[in-house]
């Protein structure tokens, strides 16, 4: 049996946090996991832009209701989820995601939640728990499936090591460099054929 995990933002969805800044033109707002691997490290630095910059969970989410998922996204998705069992893992949180679910028809997605205080600014994040989508792939492996990962950037590196089979998909340069073990893709056509090779080589 496999399971295929994927990464959102870059894989299906655009990158959230890029949106909201070039909606806020908060310059700082534009670094991602592509940019800055420690994730804490990115996520103390936007909520203090935030804070600086008075904005509010609402204000976040009035970006996000504009967003759709990539071309094509909710195609493939459609399509993996009638070969394979299908679950996203994400570095995103519960309160932005829930529209872009809505879109792609309700995808199994564990990720993260936001700490909201009274006034609805972004008081903290928690995280579900420690390198959450390498030790998501470790469960499902012992559960008995085999995983197929594919993801595009360095908070990825790890659920692509330890699936069976990983591949980056659509990758910055800096990525591909640094990860030359994991096959790139450029497109979801060739990402579904990497994985049904995968498939093939038990
Ligand atoms: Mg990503």
């Amino acid at each position: 049996m496999q399971i295929i995990c994927l990464d959102l933002e870059g894989v299906l969805i655009p990158e959230i946090w890029i949106e909201f800044a070039k909606e806020t033109g908060i310059e700082e707002l534009m670094a991602t996991t592509r940019d800055i691997p420690d994730y804490d490290v990115l996520m103390k630095q936007r909520l203090s832009f935030l804070r600086k910059n008075d904005l509010r969970i609402d204000d976040i989410q009035s970006v996000i209701s504009g967003m759709e998922p990539l071309d094509g996204a909710k195609e493939f998705l459609n399509e993996l989820r009638s070969q394979y069992q299908v679950m996203i893992l994400s570095d995103t949180f519960y309160e932005f995601a829930y529209p872009f679910m809505q879109q792609l028809a309700w995808p199994t997605l564990l990720c993260h939640r936001l700490m909201i205080d009274s006034q609805g600014g972004v008081e903290n994040y928690v995280l579900r728990q420690k390198d959450p989508k390498r030790n998501a792939v470790k469960a499902m492996k012992q559960l008995n499936f085999r995983v197929f990962a594919a993801g595009d950037s360095y908070n990825d590196t790890t659920m692509l090591e330890e699936a069976d089979a990983g591949f980056l998909f659509c990758a910055p340069d800096n990525v591909v460099e640094e990860f030359p073990e994991f096959p790139l893709t450029t497109n979801y056509d060739e990402l579904l054929d990497c994985f049904k090779k995968a498939e093939l080589d038990e």
